[in-house]
């Protein structure tokens, strides 16, 4: 397999393991029993997304596993959370997940938790490729050719929906989410804002919205042509539910 151009990404002493096409990359601290245990979770959450989506990865898929937050915090030039997992970069030579080891917290040795994280993720690399979005970390977004409503939208549905959480999440968020108009690109600033209180609503309201599009309209069919999403961010106000036509969106402050 070809190595994937983001080396910079990727601590230079870092081992390479292959398993079915994901090339991974770990500390030769970590065991090699830990990384072929994260491999198969892996290629579960990515064969989920396939299947549910009707799509087939054609990016070449990295994964870094970072030893410790110190290991992250050197390559990616952010601090974070050593229970945190991301796409630091995806281009037509590659997609690469960034995630921590089990070492550096047990939470990443869940395999239902990493089922549902890895999932979102994977669905965000397919929504990318097949828009033509690139994304390096740290570039503002400006490859991007989907708004983060729509994208982050179809990751939280479709990660629900492959772990069997769905139900549970609308009952539980939706209700409360509805209170003050936002446009779609009102709710775009809160979801790029990690700092924001509204935050978690417009997740759930994205959800939401995304639920009643995927009900109409496959995935594949979203990106067919340019005009779709426009049209989609016209009729925005149908999507909520209990809204009637030509209500606005609304989220709680
Ligand atoms: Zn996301």
């Amino acid at each position: 397999m070809s190595k994937i151009s983001f080396p910079a990404f990727i601590p230079s002493k870092y081992a390479l393991h292959n398993l079915n096409g994901i090339s991974s990359y770990y500390s030769r601290k970590q065991g090699l029993g830990d990384v072929k245990k994260i491999e198969k979770v892996i290629l579960e959450a990515k064969r989920k997304v396939e299947k549910e989506i009707g799509y087939s990865f054609l990016r070449p898929l990295a994964v870094c596993i970072y030893f410790d937050t110190k290991d992250s915090f050197r390559c990616l030039h952010r601090e974070l959370s050593s229970s945190m997992l991301l796409v630091p970069y995806s281009g037509s030579d590659g997609s690469l997940i960034a995630i921590h080891s089990e070492t550096a917290n047990p939470v990443n040795g869940d395999r239902d938790r990493m089922l549902r994280h890895l999932s979102h993720e994977f669905v965000h690399l397919a929504n990318w490729e097949v828009s033509g979005s690139v994304k390096k970390m740290g570039d503002k977004s400006i490859g991007m050719k989907i708004p983060p409503w729509l994208d982050e939208g179809l990751a939280e549905f479709i990660s629900l929906r492959i772990t069997g959480r769905l139900a549970n999440f609308l009952e539980s968020r939706m209700v409360t989410a509805i209170a003050k108009s936002c446009t779609p690109r009102q709710i775009d600033q809160f979801l790029n804002n990690f700092d924001s209180d509204g935050r978690t609503e417009a997740f759930a309201i994205v959800t939401s919205v995304v639920q009643v599009i995927l009900a109409k309209t496959s995935w594949s069919e979203l990106f067919k042509d340019a005009a779709k999403i426009s049209e989609l961010e016209k009729n925005w106000g149908r999507y909520i539910g209990g809204g009637r036509r030509g209500d606005s969106i609304s989220i709680s402050e």
